[in-house]
């Protein structure tokens, strides 16, 4: 088999179809290399070669060896060098790089092949032995760092001291002696750590360097990556072995990051950070202030930009992004190097990008020809608009900002300041907002960045580890604050101005604007227009799948419509039970002890529904609104502890052992699957008639004298014999044809059923002879499907996940296999006895992408879900069509 792909001089082995062979680093080092760029000649090890590595316990098999050996010395035919050569010695980086972008998970070492021998050829060829010493003594921190388990501080401390006794602040003012001084005593210091001699041997370095590149799969932070993004283990990750560029040669040698667009925005500008005279990680680690590749942002204050200083290198390197974009079609995140005023890529790959910039970026893209509209559409990932969908910070609220770093990724968040990844993590598991505040972070950090709201670093620039991260997260970021001075002793920063903001404090990040406020900043609701509103648009013209919305308040309704709802799917009558004073009078009618009693009650509760429908039917002008008839038990509206059933008696003038008796007699061991739904109707008719005409009256109301389009949709919840159905069904027509005739004008309407127990499901066809249409309720429909329940789940179910016993939580995602199943075979049945069925699914699952793409592929009518999900649920269900 072949585990070694070659590639340089305008050929490669590889191409741009092998990413799961190569991963992505190779697969577009290969794919670079043939389309003409100038790539360092190296080879990439495959997935393959990982996945043989453990299964032979952390070994290769012989064939590997040989590749390798063969590869090498066409590596070193292709550089004129030799590996291991004193005089003309090959240096190499040994790159990990997985099939899915795992960025800074995995290790990389650079300049491997030095020794105290081929230092001398490097000193003698490049005439410049404070860059070979430099080299060098990069190579052994790397070298021992990720090869040989040192920990990075103790050289790191070494380096610090060093220029501390030459009184200078950066790496680049050390003369070549100090930096030779500094390699004799990072290796004694290895040899005095770790007992074992610093390898001299390159044979030796490059298959240390190589396993301990495979081996950093299985290391706990790349683990923990993976888990969080959902990239299987199995995959691996590939080699590559590459050929050294020196961007630290000098000052006509640079190295950088850059971004073909605005990875923030998406303004198509060329985005990007260099540092001169540096090498590999300078740029992201923050050791000095990156400089900006162009003027277009240019800003006083600003260091210069590539553009000025190294204009011919610039120019090409510009040329470059245009042509990788016209390539790849999509916007770039490139590495690249500069030795001697020429220049090497390093790296291409899709650039990780905002939701808002993601959204530009595909519809500035087809605007340009460069792709189609359902390309555009397929770019933006319904997950990733959720960010859009948050709010911003009210443009009219008062704000005092404290400090001003750089935007590093947008949106607002208000939180309490907390200073570890660790706390931050186990307050979010409190349901407490945080804001992760950091000098810079790492990937031991994830953990707590991803449970904060908001993450504000010291240090940093807008490629920092933390800005990447959070932008791929969609968390809003302040990144390099340079003016708070935090201090993670005292658990608190201070501000440029003095203030110090202690652990636990409020504070709010306006992430688009890079500000830091005092306090918890009021924030405004998210509009859909510009070039969202175009990609909406777009994606509404290729879907099949309705979308409507869970709302109970013309408000919701209203943010609903405005985010693209075409109708209610679900409008909860007992929330209005709650409204303000009238809960007294559901109470009332709850412990009435006759059914005239009962009705006393109920007359009064009629007028207030009927207005609440007034609303909503205007808000959704002509557009369908499916009302679902009374659901919980009882005992949820009245009072549970005593203070506050005596408090009710007073208020209804009953006595007190009496309203406690209907209290106790009314309690359910399990009310979940007790008295509820259509079971309450059954037995309580009164109560349903009551919001049917409700509903009928308003709906004639509007039709008569405001000129309206109505169908109401009266929907009858937790149905699992048809014959509940058929009599309540019944009772309904029975009531809404007499206020039709009462009120003298003709209103189409419709009733219908949840359907959210599995005998339902199984029952449809019967069920579907008394219903014009079906909504999966497939909240109720999981708890009842896997016996498991919604409201005690949160203590085991995440040990659940985290154990993978369930890949997700199957009230988050719908259960495709399971619940899925019964949603399909119900719907199924439903239309074999009526052909014109109309059927949707409301609950969380309506506004979850996954779910959505299910729900399309089985062909319902539509999904609802709350107003806030309805554009992410647009777009998935374009996604589904596509
Ligand atoms: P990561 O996946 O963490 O970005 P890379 O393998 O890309 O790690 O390596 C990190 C950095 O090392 C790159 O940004 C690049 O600047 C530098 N580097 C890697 N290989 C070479 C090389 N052959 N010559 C010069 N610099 C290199
Ligand atoms: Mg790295
Ligand atoms: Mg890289």
């Amino acid at each position: 088999a072949k585990f070694v792909y070659s590639f340089g001089e305008g050929q490669a082995d590889g191409d741009s179809t092998m990413r799961e062979l190569l991963g992505g680093k190779g697969m577009n080092l290969a794919d670079m290399t043939s389309i003409g760029l100038p790539v360092p000649p190296g080879f990439t090890m495959t997935t393959e070669v990982c996945k043989a590595f453990y299964a032979n316990d952390r070994d290769y098999p012989d064939e590997v060896r040989e590749q390798v050996a063969n590869a090498l010395q066409l590596l070193e035919k292709r550089m004129g060098k030799g590996f291991g050569d004193a005089a003309n010695p090959l240096l190499v980086s040994v790159r990990s790089g997985a099939p899915a972008s795992m960025p800074g998970m995995m290790d990389t070492v650079l300049n491997l092949g030095l020794n105290d021998q081929t230092i001398q050829g490097v000193i003698k060829q490049s005439n410049d032995p404070r860059f070979a010493y430099d080299s060098y003594r990069r190579f052994i921190q790397m070298y021992s760092n990720v090869v040989m388990g040192m920990d990075g501080e103790i050289l790191e401390h070494l380096l610090d001291q060093k220029k501390q006794q030459r009184g200078v602040a950066l790496d680049t003012q050390l003369s070549a002696d100090d930096l030779k001084q500094l390699v004799a005593d990072f290796k004694a210091s290895c040899k005095q750590t770790l007992n074992q001699d610093f390898p001299e041997d390159p044979q030796e370095q490059l298959w240390g360097a190589i396993s301990a590149v495979f081996g950093s799969w299985m290391n706990p932070r790349a683990v923990t990556y993976r888990k969080l993004n959902g990239i299987p283990a199995h995959w691996g990750t590939a080699v590559n072995v590459q050929a050294m560029v020196f961007g630290n040669m000098g000052d006509d040698c640079a190295t950088g990051v850059a971004f073909t667009r605005d990875p923030s925005t998406g303004e198509n500008y060329f985005y990007g950070e260099y540092l001169v005279n540096a090498q590999g990680e300078d740029v992201v680690a923050g050791i000095r202030t990156p400089q900006p590749i162009n003027r277009a942002k240019y800003q006083e204050g600003d260091l210069p930009a590539m553009e000025e200083v190294m204009p011919a290198s610039y120019q090409e390197l510009a040329k470059i992004r245009d042509l990788l974009e016209r390539h790849y079609k999509d916007m770039q995140d490139i590495e690249f190097t500069i030795e001697k005023g020429k220049l090497y890529m390093l790296q291409t790959r899709t650039g990780k990008r905002t939701a808002h910039a993601a959204i530009r970026i595909a519809v500035e893209m087809v605007n340009e020809g460069l792709i189609s509209e359902q390309e555009a559409v397929l770019r933006v990932s319904p997950d990733q608009l959720d960010q859009l969908l948050h709010p911003s910070l009210d443009p009219q609220a008062e704000k005092q900002v404290i400090a001003k770093g750089l935007p590093a990724s947008p949106g607002a968040a208000s939180g309490q300041v907390i200073f570890t990844a660790d706390e931050a993590e186990e307050l979010a598991r409190l349901k407490k907002d945080v804001i992760l505040v950091r000098v810079e972070t790492s990937p031991e950090d994830i953990h707590g960045m991803h449970a904060a709201r908001g993450i504000l670093t010291a240090r940093g620039g807008m490629t920092s580890h933390a800005a990447v991260v959070a932008r791929g997260m969609g968390k809003c970021c302040v990144s390099g604050c340079g003016a708070i001075k935090i201090d993670y002793e005292k658990q608190q920063f201070t501000t440029e101005a003095g203030q110090v903001i202690k652990r636990g404090e409020y504070i709010t990040l306006d992430g688009s604007a890079g500000e830091v406020l005092l306090g918890n900043v009021p924030k405004v609701e998210p509009q859909v227009c510009g070039d969202f509103a175009t990609l909406m648009a777009w994606a509404d013209s290729f879907r099949r799948l309705k979308v409507r919305t869970n709302a109970d308040t013309p408000y919701d309704s209203k943010v609903a419509r405005d985010f693209g709802a075409e109708g209610i799917g679900l409008c909860r009558t007992e929330h209005m039970f709650f409204e303000g004073d009238r809960i007294q009078t559901v109470r009332e009618m709850i412990l009435a002890n006759d059914l005239a009693g009962r009705k006393r009650a109920l007359d009064k509760i009629l007028p207030m529904q009927k207005s609440d429908f007034l609303g909503i039917f205007r808000e959704m002008k002509g557009l369908p609104v499916t009302i679902r008839l009374l659901d919980p038990p009882l005992h949820e509206f009245l009072p549970q502890n005593d203070d506050d059933v005596s408090e009710l008696a007073q208020a209804v003038g009953i006595r007190f052992s009496e309203v406690k008796s209907h209290v106790e007699k009314l309690h359910e061991f399990n009310p979940m699957l007790g008295h509820r739904g259509c079971r309450l109707a059954i037995t309580y008719p009164e109560v349903y008639d009551m919001q049917v005409q409700a509903i009928m009256e308003a709906a004639c109301e509007l039709v008569r004298d405001e000129q309206f389009d109505i169908v109401p949709e009266i929907m009858i919840p937790l149905v699992a014999h048809v014959n509940e159905l058929r009599i309540l069904r019944e009772n309904a027509v029975k009531m809404a044809d007499a206020v039709c005739e009462r009120y003298g004008v003709k209103v189409k309407y419709l009733i219908g059923t949840m359907i959210e127990l599995p005998r339902a499901c199984l029952t449809a066809d019967a069920i579907a002879e008394e219903a014009e249409f079906f909504s999966f309720g497939t909240n109720d429909l999981t708890q009842t499907t896997y016996g498991l329940s919604r409201d005690d789940a949160g203590n085991f179910l995440p040990d659940y996940v985290e154990r993978g016993v369930l890949k997700k939580d199957p009230f988050v995602a719908l259960d495709q296999r399971g619940v899925g199943e019964l949603v399909k075979l119900g719907f199924e049945r439903g239309r074999s006895t009526r052909p014109d069925l109309k059927v949707g699914i409301c609950g969380e699952h309506g506004g979850e992408p996954s779910s959505v793409i299910f729900c399309h592929k089985i062909g319902l009518d539509y999904v609802s879900c709350s107003p806030y999900r309805v554009p992410v649920a647009r777009l998935a269900a374009a996604h589904a069509a596509i």
